[in-house]
């Protein structure tokens, strides 16, 4: 088949295979010529397949030498359709992982449900004994729950209405939009879905089945931002989702029989997940062109490798709060926030170009799909089968 990008809103309905590759591929170089610390061993990563999971299972692997069991929610090609990028991400790395001599494994299967959760644990059990770091990147829109309620997540704003500016990257326009109050029941079921109530599950299931080492540690991620994404995003639905996944932390760190916990708060960035979000889009377009301006800009695996390498690592974590973390340093420097204000005042359809980086922003969208990898000839006509080996 020769693939093309077929974008419906948010997301792109095909993934290139070989530019999944090519882009996981950079992601392991970058990582290899980096300095890197005294690491972890045997890693979980619950969300392994796209952004800041996969990320973390890179860099957990080509920092450490570390063995990676990783959690995905993907779909094989069946036909004439492709599969999800996050399945091509996860076959790449694989393979990549063990050409290069390293112990890799995927379960593939919903991360909330006990079901998963025993193969995991049975995996562990067999092939690693216990794991010291399991990292919980789960970007999720819905929870089914063992009695089959489903819960949704919504992204929303708690109280008041919120009106700002967003943009359509269908046609590069900026217009207001006005974002509305979730009702008591969507902010419970959005802290259902993406606080911290699974990542507790995950870890009382390993500590019960005596699969996680005892002074093993786990991190989950979260996102704070500037004033203007507040209403939106740190005081909206998933912002008291956030909460709770700090709150989770702290708790799991406070048990008796507890392992430290943190979340890491990362910078805002181009995933599938972050795509969804209104207002977010435009503020991280004119954030990349302010961060690329001033030569601070990083992508997932940098922070991640920043983090696994300088900010928590198997001896310390350097935090802001007990328990918290902060990759966000750099986006929230004064001299990255103030130019950031300046051109959100002023930014309008007509002058995109010289006010955001929406190039960067597009290229960004486009390479989650494995579109725009260097080196991938894009009109060739290839096989869209990969294989992730069974567990
Ligand atoms: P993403 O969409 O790139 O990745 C989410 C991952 O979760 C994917 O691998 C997906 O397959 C997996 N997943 C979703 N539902 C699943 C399920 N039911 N079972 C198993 N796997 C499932 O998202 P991301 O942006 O990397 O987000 C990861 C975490 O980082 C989230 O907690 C997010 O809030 C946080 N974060 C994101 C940003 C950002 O700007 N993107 C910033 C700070 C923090």
């Amino acid at each position: 088949m020769i693939v093309k990008p077929k974008v419906r809103g948010f997301i792109c309905t095909t993934a290139h295979p070989d530019g999944c590759k090519a882009l996981v591929q950079s992601q392991i170089d970058y990582v290899k010529a980096q300095p890197h610390a005294k690491g972890f061993q045997k890693v979980l990563v619950i969300g392994a397949s796209m952004g800041y999971g996969l990320a973390s299972r890179i860099t957990a692997a080509y920092s450490f030498g570390a063995a990676t069991i990783g959690v995905i929610f993907d779909k094989p090609a069946s036909g004439s359709r492709t599969a999800s990028a996050g399945w091509y991400n996860t076959a790449a790395f694989e393979e990549l992982a063990h050409a290069d001599g390293l112990y890799a494994k995927t379960v593939n299967g919903d991360a909330y449900s006990k079901d998963i959760k025993d193969k995991v644990i049975t995996l562990i059990k067999q092939d690693l004994g216990k794991v010291d770091l399991v990292v919980y990147s789960l970007a999720a829109p819905r929870r089914t729950m063992p009695d089959g309620t489903v819960y949704s997540s919504v992204l929303k704003t708690v109280g008041e209405p919120y009106t700002n500016k967003t943009i359509d990257l269908k046609n590069n326009t900026v217009s207001d939009i006005t974002v509305a109050p979730a009702s008591e029941e969507e902010i419970n079921a959005t802290v259902k879905v993406m606080g911290g109530e699974d990542w507790q599950d995950w870890v009382e299931a390993l500590k019960a089945a005596d699969a996680i080492e005892e002074d093993a540690v786990t991190v989950a991620y979260s996102y704070i931002g500037p004033a203007i994404t507040h209403p939106m995003y740190a005081d909206g639905s998933i912002g008291k989702a956030k909460d709770h996944l700090f709150a989770t932390a702290q708790k799991m760190t406070a048990a008796p029989d507890g392992i430290r916990a943190y979340i890491s708060v990362n910078k805002a960035l181009v995933t599938q997940s972050s795509a969804a979000i209104p207002i977010v889009p435009l503020y991280i377009s004119i954030l990349y062109k302010v961060m690329k301006e001033q030569g601070v800009h990083e992508g997932c695996i940098e922070q991640m490798c920043r983090l696994f390498n300088t900010k928590l690592t198997k001896e310390q974590a350097v935090t802001d709060e007990p328990c918290r973390i902060r990759m966000d340093d750099l986006e929230m420097a004064d001299s990255v926030q103030n130019a950031v204000n300046r051109l959100w005042t002023e930014i309008a359809s007509g002058n995109l170009d010289t006010h955001a980086d929406l190039a960067g922003y597009h290229a960004d969208f486009y390479k989650l799909f494995g579109f725009g990898a260097d080196g991938i000839d894009y009109e060739k006509d290839i096989a869209i089968d990969r294989a992730i080996a069974a567990v």
